[in-house]
């Protein structure tokens, strides 16, 4: 996978391409080629000679995860692929349609380390960092599949992003390039379960992206029984990192909230929540659990979630609740675990 054109920055193509003897601008119409004009093989690079095109092909991959499986949602047009990245890496990346506007869901890690109760992809454990040229390959084959240009990307499918901040830092790098996608990052979104050190790479980076922080429930000691990232990195000190990055980038900073029956949603712990994040500028995202097969979570009645929204937005609280995707497909995100994967 080392020489997957789609893991190369524009930099980093400009000088293979230069120290094979090329004209250092074929770079930039290979990278037109490649994330304009979505051209998957060398055949396509019409405006470059036949003998750059062949070193290209010699040397370089240029092909798109391939498609195993693709379902689509009757109720919603919402779209789950599973793309298959070598002989035993399957992962899952999901198109929402909004009314017209696509939102790509995308998988950072094959599994995740993380471990977190309630999650199916935690219960894979983590197979492997994806690579930079999967990420963009996810966001090449979202587009083609969506029909229209996306509207936004939320790292939010499979594995923690600030935890392969080497693939993903670069992935954002190489789509938000105004020399080939140009994908403006205040339409992407980064989801962590609280990463501190990778909360502070965004930073350093000088990133626009938006931060989610899951925040799952606002109990440290509850939190700590669900999500074990909360012994090494206390939500308390996650949030003042996100609010740290926030304020730099001037980026939005969401708190996900995954209201599970008899956990998380009571009006007690409403308040609780509302002790930990008033006064910081941000939204809640409700989003009610999805039922996980031999998980004992569930997501409560819808009376008790609008009561929880009632009792934040009492408080200011800008609190949304997310809307059911893909149902009928067990795609929405945070929920894929590429089945196929652990037979
Ligand atoms: N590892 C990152 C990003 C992937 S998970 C993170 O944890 O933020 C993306 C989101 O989906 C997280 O907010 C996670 O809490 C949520 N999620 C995971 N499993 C879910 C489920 N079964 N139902 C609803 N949300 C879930
Ligand atoms: Fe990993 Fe996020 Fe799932 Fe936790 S919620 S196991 S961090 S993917």
């Amino acid at each position: 996978m080392s020489n997957d054109i789609k893991s190369m920055t524009l930099q980093e193509i400009q000088d293979v391409i230069k120290s094979a003897g090329f004209e250092k601008y074929r770079a930039q119409q290979v990278y037109e080629w490649v994330y304009k004009k979505k051209a998957q093989h060398t055949d396509d690079f019409k405006n470059i000679p036949l003998k750059v095109r062949e070193y290209l092909e010699a040397n370089y991959d240029f092909f798109l995860p391939e498609i195993l499986k693709m379902q689509e949602s009757e109720i919603d047009g919402t779209k789950k692929l599973l793309l298959q990245l070598d002989e035993d890496t399957k992962i899952e990346t999901v198109i929402l349609n909004d009314e017209g506007r696509y939102t790509a869901c995308i998988s950072s890690q094959a599994g995740c380390g993380c471990g977190c109760a309630f999650c199916a992809t935690g219960t894979l454990g983590l197979k492997r960092d994806l690579t930079a040229g999967e990420i963009t390959g996810q966001f090449l084959r979202d587009e083609i599949e969506a029909g229209q240009p996306l509207d936004n990307v939320v790292f939010m499918g499979m594995g923690e992003p600030l935890l392969n901040t080497d693939n993903v830092f670069k992935a954002i790098k190489i789509l938000s390039d105004p020399h080939g996608r140009g994908f403006s990052q205040k339409r992407i979104t980064v989801s962590t379960v609280g990463i501190i050190p990778g909360i502070d790479a965004l930073a350093e980076e000088g990133f626009k992206v938006n931060l989610a922080v899951s925040l799952i429930t606002a109990d440290p000691a509850e939190r700590a029984k669900i999500v074990p990232m909360e012994k090494k990195y206390p939500i308390k000190d996650v949030i003042k990192a996100a609010k740290k990055y926030a304020m730099k980038a001037e980026s939005r900073l969401t708190f996900e909230y995954v209201l599970m029956e008899g956990v998380n949603d009571s009006p007690e712990d409403a308040e609780i929540l509302v002790e930990l994040i008033r006064g910081t500028e941000c939204r809640v995202n409700l989003i009610p659990y999805n039922k996980v097969s031999g998980k004992k979570f569930a997501s409560g009645r819808r009376e008790k979630v609008l009561n929880f929204q009632r009792i934040l937005k009492e408080y200011r609280i800008n609190a949304l609740i997310r809307k059911e995707k893909g149902a009928d497909i067990d795609a929405a995100c945070g929920q894929l675990a590429a089945k196929e994967g652990k037979k």
